[in-house]
């Protein structure tokens, strides 16, 4: 910072990688007319916190959506000055931020008396969160990605989540949500032996169509590499816009090293397949790859980008914080400017590939609900929305 004039993409990119602290004026009326934190999947504060009122993300004053990752060693800071709030760095001023409304879906509840806040959640201001499981197999035999806190967050945080949820639990949640803020949706969970995550992934996506009474769901289901192809067929037959299969890590030694479970049970070359399969299957640009970046040199990083785009798949990635509960918990991600590159460079790859209007084709992520990750942003510096 360094009082030196910085834009909203660069002040989001720090304040992912270093966190900030919040004073307790701040957060008065989270969790009543304020959206408050709630785990849907991950923790990505960077310490454990009491499971209060903390925001969950908020937004700088052209409209970026920053998620709000808690660290007590952060140089940022956010306290109330009467009625706004301020972001400072190191004491100086740096700008005002706003807290999100809380919807108004949070406060009711599905036919069997779950709070719809429970159940599934706004990430920024109209992205409905699935997580149809809060659990995954490879947590068993302690091969789960090294990066990766579901497990633990979901023991840690008991009674933030419903962690085994009714399908019908949620298409109620999002027939709610749906005619409150949400737009898009994005629906994951960990994985299970015998592709019971993905047939749970499609009678998800079922159970949200009966509820919204569509044909279709705008959104993105994450799930696992797919084995087989009839697999890839029935996800493309349950009228999601986007699949997504995320590889995390494109070195090969590295993927080994840092999601062993992905790496034996599916293994790389599989899950490769499989993203050109379903891209061909699904359509060119209505299939992502999602990579945690921070963990492998960027250049790697860049190669797969290359190689994905190349074959039609998106490959998005997420600005990595070391999470309570991961392997690398208390380990210091790569700087802003680190991903401030990655971030033009990929964006230059898409565009190369003529994926950079993804959103346009499939609309299921937008600047106001990637709270954690770049992309979006530069796209809308780009194109001006
Ligand atoms: S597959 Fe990896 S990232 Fe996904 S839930 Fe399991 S351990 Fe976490």
């Amino acid at each position: 910072m360094n009082g030196k004039e910085i834009d909203a993409i660069e002040l989001k990119a720090e304040l992912l990688v270093n966190g900030v602290t919040l004073e307790d004026p701040a957060i008065k009326g989270v969790g009543k007319k304020y959206k408050e934190q709630i785990h849907w999947l991950f923790e990505w504060d960077f310490e454990r916190h009491d499971t209060g009122k903390i925001p969950d993300d908020f937004e700088l004053p052209d409209g970026t959506i920053v998620q709000l990752r808690k660290h007590s060693k952060s140089p940022f800071d956010i306290k109330a000055n009467k009625d706004a709030l301020e972001l400072l760095h190191e004491g100086k001023f740096v700008t005002e931020v706003k807290w999100l409304p809380r919807p108004e879906y949070y406060s009711d509840k599905t036919d069997d008396g779950t709070s719809m806040s429970k159940v599934a959640q706004i990430r920024g201001t109209d992205c409905l969160s699935i997580c149809y499981m809060n659990y995954c197999g490879y947590f068993k035999t302690g091969d789960q990605c090294r990066f990766c806190n579901i497990v633990p967050t979901k023991m840690e945080k008991k009674g933030d989540v419903v962690s085994h949820k009714y399908v019908e639990q949620i298409g109620q949640t999002a027939s709610a949500a749906f005619k409150d803020v949400a737009k898009h949706a994005v629906l994951t969970g960990g994985w299970l032996p015998d592709g019971k995550e993905i047939i749970q992934c499609i009678e998800t996506i079922n159970a949200i169509k009966k509820y919204t009474g569509g044909n279709n769901v705008p959104g993105c289901a994450i799930t696992s590499a797919p084995v087989n192809e009839s697999e890839i067929h029935d996800l493309h037959d349950s009228g999601i816009a986007l699949l997504a299969f995320d590889l995390e890590i494109w070195d090969p030694k590295l993927f080994k090293e840092i999601c062993p479970g992905k790496s034996k049970v599916i293994g790389r070359e599989k899950w490769l397949a499989a993203l050109v399969q379903a891209a061909e299957i699904h359509g060119q640009g209505k299939v992502a790859a999602g990579f945690v970046t921070g963990l492998e040199p960027k250049e790697s990083f860049l190669e797969g980008a290359q190689y994905l785009a190349g074959k039609g798949v998106v490959p998005i990635n997420f600005v990595w914080s070391p999470g309570p509960g991961s392997a690398y918990e208390g380990q210091k991600p790569p700087s802003a400017q680190w991903y401030l590159d990655l971030t033009t460079k990929l964006v230059d790859i898409w565009e190369d590939y003529g994926l950079g209007s993804y959103n346009a084709s499939a609309p299921v992520w937008c600047y106001k609900c990637t709270n954690n990750t770049l992309y979006n942003d530069e796209l809308r510096r780009r194109h001006s929305e």
